[in-house]
């Protein structure tokens, strides 16, 4: 298996070609924008070139890395005759059925069709195709180059043939993949976002402030971010998404989301990408200020 296809160039996507095609696998990158993909490329090639000046590759395996890498506007073009295709588009449920949908006609009958979503189901996206036995998720983590995780999920009807070739090729890649099962929030974000909801609760009751409450994660937990800067990191629009997903999907109230992060999304503060979040991000100094609101 060495031809794959990525669909989606973004922050994602342009990871996960990037990782692939350094493993000499050819890689089409398919997005509907062509900003989209020069964007990607760019970034790939910035990254490839970080490495060079590293002297963890040379310039020979860069240039060969961006050859392997070939982009495409038009879906059917881009996944002929490839044998894996990760989907890495943006995180909506109809976008993603019906990518899938047009995926299963387009795609070669035997080949597997993966998903990196963060937070919708396997099975459900599986029963969008004729193939739900060859539909997996391949959950990577941002930055895909530099994150050593893979979460493979299983959907209800994956062949387990299919589990154990993403498993080999996930080693193959140089990632540690760890397989489960398709429950809301996988195994990564039900564990992750809970601590996140408890650490914005702390603050919204008043226990502590921002910087101590990363401060303790931090020193007395042994964590490299904070849990206040990681959710600015991860996006909280998308941390009160999977919140959501976790509380739907499994009924718990324990899963119900802190409502100072509903307002805070309401109110368009989503951490780093908005300019701010729990920490203000619009003087971009090198030391973490933190927001107005909470200083
Ligand atoms: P993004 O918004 O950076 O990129 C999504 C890309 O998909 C865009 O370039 C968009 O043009 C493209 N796209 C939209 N519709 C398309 C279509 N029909 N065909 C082809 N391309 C299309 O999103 P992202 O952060 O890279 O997230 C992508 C997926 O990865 C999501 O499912 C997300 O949940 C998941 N994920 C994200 C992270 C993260 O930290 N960003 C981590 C793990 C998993």
């Amino acid at each position: 298996m060495k031809e794959i296809a990525v669909i989606g160039a973004g922050t994602m996507g342009n990871g996960i070609a990037h990782v692939f095609a350094m493993k000499g696998y050819k890689v089409a990158l398919i997005d509907i924008a062509e900003s989209a993909l020069e964007k990607a490329m760019a970034t790939i090639e910035k990254n490839l070139d970080r490495m060079v000046r590293k002297e963890r590759i040379t310039e020979g395996d860069k240039l060969t890395t961006l050859a392997g890498i070939t982009t495409y506007t038009d879906m059917k073009q881009g996944v002929a005759g490839r044998d894996l295709i990760i989907e890495a588009a943006t995180e909506n449920i109809d976008l993603k059925l019906k990518i899938f949908k047009n995926l299963d006609e387009l795609a070669a009958p035997n080949a597997i069709l993966a998903t990196n979503t963060s937070s919708i189901s396997i099975t459900k996206i599986a029963a969008a195709t004729q193939r739900p036995d060859k539909v997996i998720g391949m959950h990577f983590f941002n930055p895909v180059p530099v994150m050593k995780l893979v979460e493979v999920i299983n959907g209800y009807a994956t062949d387990p043939q299919v589990t154990a070739e993403i498993m080999d090729m996930s080693k193959g890649l140089g990632k540690v993949p760890v397989e489960v099962k398709d429950y809301p929030g996988f195994a990564a974000n039900r564990i992750l976002m809970p601590m996140l909801n408890e650490a914005f609760y702390t603050l919204y009751e008043g226990v502590s402030g921002v910087q101590e409450i990363d401060t303790v994660m931090k020193l007395g937990m042994g964590h490299p971010m904070g849990p206040l800067q990681l959710a600015d990191f991860v996006g909280l629009d998308v941390c009160l998404a999977i919140l959501e997903v976790l509380h739907k999907g499994f009924g718990n109230p324990k899963y119900a989301a802190c409502p100072l992060l509903v307002n805070m999304v309401t109110a368009g503060k989503l951490g780093r990408k908005s300019g701010e979040g729990f920490y203000d991000y619009s003087a971009k100094g090198k030391d973490l200020v933190v927001a107005q609101q909470f200083a």
